[in-house]
């Protein structure tokens, strides 16, 4: 057999061993087989010397075509097995449109949001404003016109972030009094509003303290308000809130902002007014300060207090939570954990 038919019956064989391929390591290693530098077509060329002169030209010419015969046969069937591949991912990733589709999660306001919720339709339906603040808040109006000096020693209680010296992070809702009293236009009618939202103290967080917690305060001035007017209101607020069983006593304390003033109790949940360990067996649960407004901070807005005077009441969303739903550790409610939160259906 001559070296050209030798070289003939290795491109007829090769060229079907290179349809047979099925994947592309094995094609590669079978291209520097047959191409590389000791494949049969180069050895083919190298064995050209033993040949006569005057074959060697169409003998070079008849390899060199070979050569180029089985590269393109490889590069054919290369080009076949990248397209079964990626059609085999298409079908492997095809979407059936046929499928029933996964449920999305349907997520409800936050405990505290519906607490606040709840208490900003009832201030809403006694005709009160609803009021946001800054949460960023001046010293002057977190303290100083709450009748809370710079040298008062209950600011010791209410110790916050500071900003700079005159800026803070508010440690009470009630600055938005003092902003809505300076602006408030008595011949227009009585001020009645409640101001929710987030305050800040810096407390080490425990079971029942968070450096950041929420709080509803509202003002009510007008000529002639008493606080038989207090009272009423917070009965009005226990029973919509918790319950006609639930009963309200208030006890003398002191707030700077109010005088006189008082600590408001409810009956206790647990054991409904019997004493239990809840109520640490007195059958009451303190749930929030009220007291009249003192008449410095209504002087220091531009106020008269000779003529206009009302109460103003703080209470803590997250502590009404606690007490409803016997949650024993303030941090869950800011810990977002799915778990926790989805506990409480928006009904309560
Ligand atoms: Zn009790």
């Amino acid at each position: 057999m001559t070296l050209k038919d030798q070289l003939d019956k290795i491109r007829q064989e090769r060229k079907e061993d290179i349809k047979d391929v099925v994947d592309l390591k094995k094609l590669d290693s079978l291209r520097v087989e047959l191409l590389g530098k000791k494949g049969p077509i180069t050895q083919a060329l190298r064995g050209m010397r033993d040949l006569p002169a005057d074959e060697r030209p169409s003998f070079g010419q008849f390899a060199n075509s070979v050569r180029d015969e089985l590269q393109s046969a490889i590069e054919t069937r290369r080009d076949e097995l990248k397209k079964d591949m990626l059609n085999k991912q298409l079908e492997h990733e095809k979407i059936d449109v046929t499928l029933p589709g996964k449920p999305v999660a349907q997520g409800q306001p936050h405990v505290i949001q519906q607490i606040i919720d709840q208490i900003e339709d009832l201030f809403i339906g006694m005709g009160y404003q609803v009021l946001s603040g800054p949460e960023v808040e001046e010293d002057k109006y977190n303290f100083e016109m709450m009748n809370l000096p710079k040298d008062h020693p209950a600011r010791d209680m209410q110790d916050t972030f500071y900003i700079t010296k005159e800026i803070l992070m508010r440690t009470q809702t009630s600055p938005m009094q003092a902003r809505t009293l300076e602006k408030h236009d008595f011949s227009q009618g009585p001020l009645k509003m409640i101001s929710p939202g987030v305050v800040y103290r810096r407390d080490t967080d425990d079971p029942t303290h968070s450096h950041q917690f929420h709080q509803v305060e509202g003002i009510v001035i007008d000529k002639h308000i008493t606080m038989a007017d207090l009272k009423g209101t917070l009965e009005l607020v226990a029973h919509e809130l918790f319950g006609d069983r639930f009963d309200i006593r208030l006890r003398p304390s002191y707030f700077p902002f109010t005088e006189p003033s008082v600590e408001a109790d409810i009956t206790c949940f647990n054991c409904g007014g019997k004493g239990c360990a809840v109520c640490k067996y007195t059958g009451w649960i303190e749930v929030l300060g009220a007291g009249m407004v003192h008449p410095n901070v209504l002087e220091m807005a531009g106020v008269d207090a000779e003529v206009y005077g009302g109460f103003a009441f703080g209470l803590g969303p997250d502590r009404f939570a606690m007490l409803k739903y016997g949650v024993d550790d303030i941090r869950n409610f800011y810990l977002n954990d799915i778990r926790f939160l989805t506990q409480f259906s928006k009904k309560g």
